[in-house]
C-alpha cells in the first residue's frame, strides 16, 4: 500500500482559451495527513481539485490517488474521494435525508446502509433534527454541514474541502474544526483550501502554497512556524513611548500608548516587556499582529 493519498507529478493545465492555469505542479499528500492547499484567487487551486475529481482534463502530467492513476482508473479513484465544493450544489426541493440516500445509491450503498451512515454523520454534524427539511429551509451553516455529510456518505479515504468554513460564524467554525480532526483521527486524509490561514495553521500538518499556477512553498507546517523570520506585535503601554530607540528593530508609534513593533522571531515576549520596563514603561497588552504563515503567504504571493 502506498503511503501517499495523492501524488501529482509534472502536472500542466492550459485551458482552451489559452490560459495557462498550472505549470509543472508536483505535490504529494501522505496518507493520514491534513494538508493545506493555499494560494490567492486565481492561483490554480480549483483547477487542481477539478483535475483530481476528473471534472477538468489534464494537459500533461500524472495524478494518482492511493496509487491509482485518475485517468486510467476514474471509477476507483472517485470511490476513494469525497469533495465539498465551494458553491452549494444541492437539490433544493427534496428532504436532505433523501439526498443522502440518493447519493449513497450512486456509490452503491443500499438504502439501509445509506440511512445508517447518514444518521451517524448528521448526528456528528448536528443536523439530524433537520433530516426531513429541504436545503431551502436550512441556514447557510447547515447547508455547509450537509455538503460535508454528503461528501462522506461513501466512506472516502480522501476528503477535499474547498473553503469549508467560508462565511461560517466562529462558533460553527470551531465545531467544524473538531469534526475534521475527528474524522482525520478515524483515518480520513484531508486536503483543505482556505483563506483563513489560522485555520490551516490550527489543523494542517503539511502545506503547499501555489501562485500563478506554480508551487512556491511545500513544507511541514512546523518548519514554517519555527522558521527564523520577523514577527510583528501590537504593544499597548501605560505611558507614552518617547524614545524610539528602546529597540534597535523597527518600532512604529500608533498613538500615545500603543505601538507596532517588528522584531526578530527569536525575541521573546519577556525580552520585549523587559526592554520597555528598562525605559520605565509598563506593557499592558501584547498581541501578535500577523502569524508566521500569514507573513510567509504575503511574502510569496505579492509578486
Ligand atoms: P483558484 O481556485 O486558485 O482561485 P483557478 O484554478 O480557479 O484558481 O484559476 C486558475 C486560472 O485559470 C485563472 O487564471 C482562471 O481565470 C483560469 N481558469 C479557471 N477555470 C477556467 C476555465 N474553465 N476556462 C478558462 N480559464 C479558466
Amino acid at each position: 500500500m502506498t503511503k501517499y493519498a495523492l501524488e501529482i507529478k509534472h502536472l500542466n493545465k492550459t485551458y482552451r482559451n489559452g490560459v495557462i492555469a498550472l505549470k509543472d505542479i508536483n505535490l504529494s499528500v501522505e496518507d493520514g495527513d491534513i494538508f493545506a492547499f493555499l494560494g490567492p484567487n486565481g492561483a490554480g487551486k480549483s483547477t487542481v481539485i477539478g483535475i483530481i475529481t476528473t471534472l477538468v482534463n489534464i494537459t500533461s502530467g500524472e495524478v494518482k490517488v492511493y496509487g491509482k492513476d485518475i485517468m486510467q482508473h476514474p471509477e476507483i479513484t472517485k470511490q476513494m474521494i469525497g469533495v465539498v465544493p465551494q458553491e452549494y450544489n444541492l437539490n433544493q426541493f427534496i428532504p436532505i435525508i433523501e439526498t443522502m440516500v440518493n447519493i449513497g445509491g450512486y456509490f452503491g450503498l443500499s438504502k439501509k446502509q445509506a440511512l445508517s451512515k447518514t444518521q451517524e454523520l448528521f448526528e456528528d454534524l448536528g443536523i439530524w433534527h433537520k433530516r426531513e427539511s429541504t436545503p431551502r429551509e436550512l441556514s447557510g451553516g447547515m447547508k455547509r454541514r450537509l455538503m460535508i455529510a454528503r461528501a462522506l456518505i461513501h466512506n472516502p479515504k480522501l476528503l477535499i474541502l474547498d473553503e469549508p468554513t467560508a462565511g461560517v460564524d466562529t462558533e460553527l467554525r470551531l465545531t467544524m474544526w473538531d469534526f475534521f480532526k475527528k474524522i482525520n483521527n478515524d483515518g480520513v486524509t484531508i486536503i483543505l483550501t482556505t483563506h483563513y490561514l489560522e485555520e490551516a495553521e490550527r489543523l494542517c500538518k503539511n502545506l503547499s502554497i501555489i501562485h500563478h499556477g506554480e508551487v512556491v512553498q511545500n513544507s511541514p507546517m512546523v518548519d514554517i512556524m519555527s522558521s527564523s523570520r520577523k514577527h510583528t506585535y501590537i504593544v499597548r503601554t501605560d505611558s507614552k513611548i518617547t524614545d524610539k530607540n528602546i529597540f534597535e528593530e523597527n518600532i512604529n508609534i500608533i498613538d500615545d500608548k500603543s505601538c507596532e513593533l517588528t522584531v526578530d522571531n527569536k525575541t521573546s515576549i519577556t525580552e520585549i516587556i523587559t526592554k520597555f520596563n528598562q525605559s520605565n514603561i509598563n506593557v499592558i497588552d501584547i498581541l501578535s499582529k500577523r502569524n508566521k504563515l500569514e507573513e510567509l503567504f504575503i511574502e510569496l504571493t505579492q509578486k
